[in-house]
This record gives C-alpha cells, sequence and structure tokens, in this order.
C-alpha cells in the first residue's frame, strides 16, 4: 500500500504503522503488536498531543496568531510543541527538568525552542517544572500554557487519531491494550476510543517502579516504590487525563525488564527505542500470558532511541546506574 502524499508537514502526525513484534509474541504465546509512534516526525507519541492542544487553543481563541506556547515536560511534547509551533507560527518556551537527556535538550534547542532547565523536584515543590510552566505562561503576554497533564484535549488526541487507528489497523480485533503513564493522555485516551467501539476490549496499565499508580488502580491508594530511569512515564497523581479511564488491571515492571526487551528489539528486529517502550512491550506480555493464546495484544513504541545514545546506549551510564550493559555495548 503506498501511502499518499499530504498537503503540510502537520500531517505528517499520527497515521503511524502497526507491527507485529515476534519476539514479544513467542515470549507470551499470542500476537503482540507495537504502534510505531517514533515515526512521528518529532519521534514520539507526544507529537500527536501537542498538535491536538495546539489546535484546540486555536479553536478556543486562546491562541491566536504570532503567539506563545509555554509547557513543562520531559521533553517529548516540548520536541512535538516546538514543531507544530514552528509550523503554525508561534514561539515556544519549554520547561524542563535538567536531568532529563542531553539529546532532548539539544534537540529542543536546535528546533528553535526557548529551554528554561529547572532542577528536579517532587510536584509539591513550587519550583516543579510543571509550575514553573504554568508561572511562565501567566507572565509571558499572549502566551497559553499547553498544561498537558490536566488538559484533556491530550487524551481527546488519542481517542481521534490513537484509538481510531488502532482499531482500523487491527480490523476491529483487539483483546488487550497496555501502555504506561506520563500524562496519562495516550493510556486514557487509547482506552476510551477502544472502549467505545468494544467494551470487551482488556485495559491494562503497565506502571515503573517509582510510580504511584499501580498501587492506587490495585487497592485505591496513590503509594509509589523503588525508582526508575525510565524518561517521560512515572505519575504520582491521577492526572485531569486519567480521571475516569477504564482501566481494567494493572503490572508493574522493572527497569532491567524493560531494558532486556528494549536490547530484544534492537539486536532481534532492528528497532531502535527509548526505555518506555521497552517497559510497554513487557506489559503487553504479561497482559498476553493473562489473555491467553488467541489474543491479539497492542501497545505503544513510544520513542526512538536516538534519543538516548548518552543513556540507555551507553556503557558508562548503565554501570554508573547499575543497570546491565547491552553485550555489544562491552568494551572489556
Ligand atoms: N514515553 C515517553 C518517552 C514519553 O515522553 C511519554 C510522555 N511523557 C510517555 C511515554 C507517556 O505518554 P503520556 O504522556 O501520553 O502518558
Amino acid at each position: 500500500m503506498t501511502a499518499p502524499v499530504r498537503a503540510q508537514a502537520l500531517d505528517l502526525i499520527g497515521n503511524t504503522p502497526l507491527v507485529r513484534l515476534a519476539g514479544p509474541s513467542a515470549a507470551a504465546g499470542c500476537d503482540i503488536f507495537g504502534k510505531c509512534e517514533f515515526l512521528n516526525p518529532g519521534g514520539s507519541v507526544k507529537d500527536r498531543a501537542a498538535l491536538g492542544i495546539v489546535r484546540d487553543a486555536e479553536s478556543a481563541g486562546e491562541l491566536k496568531p504570532g503567539g506563545t506556547i509555554v509547557e513543562g515536560t520531559a521533553g517529548n511534547t516540548g520536541i512535538g510543541l516546538a514543531l507544530v509551533g514552528n509550523a503554525l507560527g508561534y514561539r515556544t518556551i519549554i520547561v524542563m527538568p535538567d536531568n532529563q537527556s542531553a539529546e532532548k535538550m539539544a534537540t529542543l534547542r536546535a528546533l528553535g525552542a526557548e529551554l528554561v532547565l529547572v532542577p528536579p523536584t517532587k510536584y509539591s515543590d513550587c519550583n516543579h517544572f510543571v509550575h514553573t510552566s504554568r508561572r511562565l505562561a501567566e507572565e509571558t503576554p499572549g502566551a497559553v500554557w499547553a498544561n498537558q497533564f490536566d488538559n484533556t484535549a491530550n487524551r481527546k488526541a488519542h481517542i481521534e487519531t490513537t484509538a481510531a487507528e488502532i482499531w482500523d489497523q487491527m480490523e476491529g480485533r483487539v483483546d488487550g491494550f497496555t501502555c504506561a503513564v506520563g500524562t496519562g493522555g495516550t493510556l486514557a485516551g487509547v482506552a476510551m476510543g477502544l472502549k467505545e467501539r468494544d467494551e470487551k476490549v482488556t485495559i491494562a496499565l503497565t506502571d515503573p517502579y517509582g510510580a504511584a499508580l499501580y498501587s492506587y488502580y490495585a487497592t485505591g491508594e496513590l503509594k509509589a516504590e523503588g525508582n526508575s530511569v525510565a524518561e517521560g512515564i512515572g505519575q504520582g497523581r491521577i492526572t485531569g487525563n486519567l480521571e475516569g479511564a477504564p482501566i481494567d488491571t494493572q503490572f508493574r515492571v522493572s527497569d532491567e525488564e524493560g531494558l532486556e526487551w528494549v536490547a530484544r528489539l534492537l539486536r532481534d528486529d532492528g528497532l531502535c527505542l527509548g526505555l518506555s517502550s521497552g517497559i510497554n512491550v513487557a506489559g503487553a506480555v504479561l497482559l498476553g500470558k493473562q489473555l491467553g493464546p488467541e489474543a491479539r495484544v497492542v501497545t505503544i513504541l513510544c520513542d526512538t532511541g536516538f534519543r538516548y545514545l548518552s543513556t540507555l546506549y551507553s556503557a558508562e551510564w548503565l554501570k554508573a546506574k547499575k543497570l546491565p550493559v547491552f553485550d555489544w555495548l562491552r568494551t572489556e
């Protein structure tokens, strides 16, 4: 099938391919599929939320020609907003914790975003990147705050695009869907969009350690345990996007398990991905095993591994974090 010519660069966002993943399918004993969000122009699933939030602010009359978009982000949303901002003539100001990958910072600067780095803090701290970005938006004339965590234009983008695409690509036969949560836009949006079409689809949260949602969906209590080096995921509260999300079950996956899938997908399939993708695939394998041999389970391949060459794909960094080093990266 030949992809049609797109009328403008923004139309390259979304309509990503879905691929059957051989290794994960063999491990689960059923069919596991990955939605190739790393193929979006900004290299991540967050291009969709960025476009949805900007279009929503325009139609609400909040974002006017020549205006400014301000956001606090682990990086990928900022990259998406910078691309969308460039295409539509908006300035972007991105607030980011300074412990995110150097590649994300360099990418944001290269795209022309104005980058504000803050120390990583707890959400309750008034200097947290989210609160800093809200204040900057309030202080900047003609600016809107994208507010990806609580602005449901984020999950709406996934209801209208990601879920609809998955349903069509799977020809209406989806038994399970799972992914991890940063804002919750992807999980909640895809969950809502799929359940709208077939309420029997099982929706699972896959949580990294250090996040509080596994415990919330299992027991009703927000409680974090352990930690994770995964960027872009790991949530400690019920965001506006997660409110009312139809979650049936939950898994918790360690960085080691996620990294094992990152390594196998690279070595066996030639897919170079970030750690949240590995964690998602580990969760999809768990869900597949639970649903049985006939199951067709979908997950998200969130972002490109090229964003993490100095972290996940660096032997020194992995060693410093006491994580297993991929065989082919070993120098001694
Ligand atoms: N993986 C990566 C690499 C991300 O940057 C994000 C977004 N923060 C996610 C997963 C999670 O997506 P969402 O915000 O839709 O929950």
